[in-house]
């Protein structure tokens, strides 16, 4: 039944309305792709059991004509998102027994519209980084490989788990978190699309923070209607969270259906044109101003003249945002507790501390102290957060000419594991074309447009104004459609995922 897991969303959904398939079924199939796919570490904690349960409520609801508009569908939950009952790890050895009692809004607003959970999805620890390394579960291995070469690749991160998910065909679609690229990245990166919607669209209530300012979920999917369809029906106002905004959601799923971008106006900032980029980039990036072109819109230059301090403004701000958020690990509550019997309470919380946390997780953490302490604090945050305002205020002043910002979601395609293992730098300057929006809060997708020569799917990125997601997805699906891009992983075409 391997067709089933081809299938897009919508198209699964029309079916499972005509009865041609059940939800069991679907499901079913998900699972085996996902049991044959197990090398590329996309799940932390696979849940097959949950999904054949929720699989047969779904086809029961359905007999009854009452099914929600995602009944059914089998989706990879990253594992920065509480789920009730199922250990949540955020990919970190302190959680790695962590199982939360709540349900996060998000999911839970998902699973209410009928959606099904394969697992929780991979993803760098606490979301944090590019490639999904840096995971205490072992790094996530993307379905893509080069042309004749069979070298692993990362899938981007931090949301790689449900990236190489979804383009592996394990499960129809995905949620992930976006701090600062961490959707966008990775759906270029697999040859999917992906969608962080402007802050305070969706309720951050139960997902784990990483940085409370930036943090936003959002979704991966093979199409951008599907996308549209996801983030429907996981936005809106909540209780719980204060700063999720009360103001309607609109019908994102009815923007994508025409596609419509005649006399659209598309802004291309010339400081995205950065040093050193490879000419694919640059050449991606003037096919899909041309595509858009084609279709009645009008493309514009503008500028952005404070995005050259956006990395450096984002690597002081998140990072003291997180050594802030992840203070509460510290043995007492919950996670990992070394030493069960310690001479002082600091004993236990150092001790907890220095096995719980990775890496990366640890250099951030001393980074953010550093900029937060006293002395410092002046000189590193408050001059980063006047940067963040700056930056607010040219994409502000560019939305004043156009309705949409088009750019590349990343400076290269997929690159091998184990790259910028020595050298955290290099590996920050892979957000130099995602932070900037994050630190004005706006959305922004990813959509898949062509392959390189050597056979990788490289994305294009739409960037809207505050709460425009509309006009963003209409955008991607004008460059979806121009693409026509259906290209799949080598694995996945014969079958061997
Ligand atoms: N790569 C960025 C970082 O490491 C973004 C991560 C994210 O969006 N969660 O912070």
């Amino acid at each position: 039944m391997t067709e089933l897991t081809h299938l897009t969303i919508k198209s699964a959904i029309e079916s499972l309305e005509k009865k041609e398939f059940s939800s069991a079924e679907l499901v079913q199939a998900h699972i085996d792709a996902t049991e044959k796919a197990r090398h590329l570490n996309a799940f932390i904690t696979e849940t097959p059991e949950i999904a054949l349960e929720q699989a047969k409520a779904s086809d029961a609801r359905r007999a009854k004509g009452e099914a929600g508009p995602l009944d059914g569908i089998p989706l990879a939950i990253k594992d920065m998102y509480c789920t009730k009952g199922v250990r949540t790890t955020a990919a970190s050895n302190i959680l790695h027994n962590f199982v939360p009692p709540y349900e996060s809004t998000v999911t839970d607003k998902l699973f209410n519209a009928g959606a099904v959970m394969i697992g929780k999805s991979n993803t760098d620890e606490f979301a944090m980084g590019t490639t999904t390394e840096s995971s205490a579960f072992g790094n996530t291995i993307n379905p893509w490989k080069r042309k004749g070469d069979n070298t692993d690749l990362i899938p981007g991160g931090s949301s790689g788990g449900s990236a190489a998910a979804v383009a592996a065909r394990m499960a129809m679609g995905g949620t992930g978190t976006d701090t600062g690229g961490s959707i966008r990245q990775p759906a270029a990166m697999c040859g999917i699309a992906g969608i962080r919607p402007t802050y305070g669209r969706c309720s951050r209530w139960g997902i784990i923070a990483y940085a409370s300012s930036f943090d936003q979920a959002g979704v991966l999917a093979r199409t951008v209607e599907d996308c549209a369809l996801l983030l429907q029906n996981m936005s809106g106002f909540d209780p719980k969270d204060s700063t999720s905004a009360d103001i309607p959601v609109p019908d994102f799923p009815a923007a994508t259906r025409t596609g419509d971008v005649k006399g659209l106006k598309v802004g291309v900032p010339k400081e995205f044109r950065v040093e050193g980029m490879p000419e694919i980039i640059e050449k991606n990036w003037q096919k899909g101003a041309q595509w858009l072109k084609d279709q009645g819109a009008e493309v514009v230059d503008i500028s952005l003249p404070h995005t050259k301090y956006a990395l450096p403004a984002y690597y002081i701000l998140v990072p003291s945002e997180a050594s802030s958020n992840l203070a509460r690990f510290d043995g007492v509550r919950y996670g990992l507790r070394e030493h069960d019997d310690p001479e002082t309470l600091l004993d236990m919380y150092e001790r907890t501390r220095a096995s719980g946390f990775g890496d990366e997780t640890k250099r951030r953490i001393m980074l953010g102290t550093f900029t937060l302490s006293a002395g410092y604090y002046d000189a590193y945050y408050v001059k980063a957060q006047r940067v963040r305002r700056l930056i607010q205020q040219d994409f502000l002043k560019a939305f004043e000419k156009v309705d949409v910002i088009l750019t590349p979601p990343t400076p290269s395609a997929a690159y091998p594991i184990g790259e910028n293992d020595d050298d955290p730098i290099a590996m920050y300057l892979n957000d130099v074309f995602t932070v900037p929006l994050n630190l004005a809060g706006l959305p922004g997708m990813s959509v898949p447009s062509i392959l390189t020569p050597e056979g990788l799917p490289l994305g294009l990125q739409v960037i809207g104004k505050p709460w425009d997601e509309a006009t963003v997805l209409k955008t991607a699906r004008a460059i979806e459609r121009a693409a026509g891009f259906n290209a799949m992983p080598s694995s996945v075409q014969t079958g061997a995922a």
